[in-house]
């Protein structure tokens, strides 16, 4: 495996009775392809995998299964004490994963910490399944005689239409479904049954802690998260200077024997550059500072929907800026890890004091995140990159979701439990630093607003109006399956507003009939 990415990021399997395959896909995420086909017991499986340079890593063959495995995991030593003493240890994750099948079944994927998607086929099945938070998304068709799956959904676009399944429907893209986060499917190839079987769920309850085993605990899990991430070279972290990314930034610097690599985006109208230099000059990183001019930032829109497959307008405007850096950051393929996802167990987009409040955010954002691919690593895989999250290690998500409200809002400060854990690892400033989403800090939602409303959106109207774009981009370049260098944001916004363009299968009804002053 290369330090720098897992062996495979990504795939598109078709299990068939009777042979026969589709045409190459179209995926969004940079890698090598490899396409193989082989029999699997009375199936065939034609396979197309985006690896970084040894296929064969990303697979396991054993007592007629086939495993195609793409991701990580993050506890293996864990998952080695699992297996029969005396045996040897698997050299690869798939390897690993195939060796506790034998021993648990479908049961092991209650096992792994891991970011991942994978297919397991024996004796006519075909099981596909998710990490804890489906951090890897994983779609499929279904029909009897046949099993399509991909990591990303335009890669099943020709696939001949599919049947319900239990699993979420992915946009004017009939038959396709989404596999759900902490799922796995149980699939009988034959008939197209299919049982789903949750491995995941948040937790529910909290947990009350003094403040020091409150802040011991997530020290201790966040710097296993990181070093379990950190892989065998130099890793580069996506640093804003905000408490997240900087906490994420010291702890894989504490245990680097080179200065590790930090960037930092910004635009011509926004950055964060002073916060986060505070933050390199502490830990003594090699940094790096780029500027997106925001009309061109903007331009990326349609390339962040192809990547993240995801209608969510909120989750585009935090995903473009970081789909914008990734795109720039150039060289070879690099392991980044970052700090996103930390507010969403913590609550601290919630900027009010009270306790019920914030419970009542985290609950939501944890019941309604799956589906919105927002870790995605097809976001980097664009640029050639392989993103991770420390925060949304199984472990980290545990302990952060558990912990009861007033450890996470307390002496008047949002996501208090993170800033103790890390006081002795940041300057004071960073540790106190108020919260700014990185939607804010690099000017993008204001850009995108403005945008709209120059094109005559009435202000009242600008969020609908972001919904409206994005879905028309979503219907170009993820059912459609046009290019995104092929969508021009600003005829895709006048589509929408009505301004006599193309016609748009979404307008902004009662908003500028009249032409856009452009
Ligand atoms: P805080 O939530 O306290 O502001 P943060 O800035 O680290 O901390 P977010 O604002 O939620 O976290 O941003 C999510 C992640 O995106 C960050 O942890 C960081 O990895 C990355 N990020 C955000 N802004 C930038 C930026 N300007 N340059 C590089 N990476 C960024
Ligand atoms: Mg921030």
């Amino acid at each position: 495996m290369t330090p720098n990415s897992p062996a495979a990021i990504g795939f598109r399997t078709e299990l068939r009775q009777d042979g026969g395959h589709l045409t190459e896909p179209v995926f969004a995420a940079r890698g090598s392809r490899a396409t193989w086909q082989e029999r699997a017991a009375d199936l065939t499986l034609h396979a197309v995998l985006l690896h970084s340079g040894a296929p064969d890593e990303a697979c396991a063959r054993a007592r007629g299964r086939t495993l195609v495995f793409a991701g990580e995991l993050y506890n293996r030593d864990a998952l080695h004490r699992l297996l029969p003493p005396g045996r040897a240890l698997p050299g690869t994750d798939a390897a690993l994963v195939s060796a506790l099948f034998d021993v648990y079944d479908l049961h092991v994927f209650r096992l792994l910490n891991g970011r991942f998607a994978a297919l397991v086929t024996e004796s006519g099945r075909a099981l596909l399944a998710t990490d804890h938070v489906g951090s890897v998304p994983l779609y499929v068709r279904v029909a009897p005689g046949r099993v399509l799956a991909a990591t990303e959904a335009k890669a099943l676009r020709d696939a001949p239409p599919g049947r319900p399944v239990p699993a979420r429907p992915v946009r004017r893209k009939t038959g396709t479904h989404q596999v759900p986060a902490g799922t796995v499917l149980d699939i009988e190839v034959a008939t197209g049954k299919c049982v789903p079987h949750r491995t995941w769920a948040p937790p529910l309850a909290r947990r009350i802690l003094p403040e020091e085993e409150a802040t011991d605990t997530v020290r201790r899990a966040v710097e296993r998260a990181v070093r379990t991430r950190a892989g065998g070279s130099t890793p580069l972290v996506v640093l804003s200077g905000g408490i997240d990314s900087s906490a994420v930034a010291a702890l894989a610097a504490r245990r680097s024997a080179k200065p590790i690599d930090t960037v930092s985006m910004g635009t011509d109208a926004a950055d964060e550059f002073p916060q986060a230099r505070v933050v390199a000059r502490h830990i003594g990183s090699a940094h790096r500072e780029i500027t997106v001019p925001i009309a061109e930032l903007l331009r990326w829109l349609p390339h962040t929907v192809w990547a993240a497959e995801c209608l969510d307008p909120d989750i585009v405007e935090y995903l473009l800026p970081l789909t914008a850096l990734y795109l720039r950051i150039g060289g070879p393929g690099r392991r980044v890890l970052t700090g996103y996802g930390a507010d969403i167990p913590l609550g601290g987009m919630h900027r009010e004091n009270r306790l019920p409040r914030l419970d009542t955010a985290v609950c939501h954002d944890m019941d309604t995140f799956d589906g919105l691919n927002e870790m995605s690593p097809t976001l980097s895989a664009v640029g050639g990159h392989w993103t991770t999250h420390p925060y949304w290690d199984r472990d980290v998500l545990d302990v952060l979701v558990s912990l009861e409200a007033g450890l996470k809002r307390r002496h008047g400060q949002d996501k208090w439990v993170l800033r103790a854990a890390m006081s002795d690892v940041l300057p004071h400033e960073v540790v106190v630093r108020p919260k700014l989403g990185v939607h804010e800090g690099s000017g993008t939602s204001a850009s995108f607003s403005r945008l709209l409303v120059d094109a005559g959106a009435p202000r009242e109207r600008v969020r609908e109006a972001k919904r409206l774009v994005v879905r028309e981009v979503f219907d170009q370049v993820v059912v459609g399956g046009r290019h995104p260098d092929d969508v021009a944001i600003d005829s895709v916004v006048d589509a929408v507003l009505g301004a006599g363009v193309e016609p748009a299968t979404a307008r902004l009804s009662g908003a500028a009939a009249r032409p856009v002053p452009r």
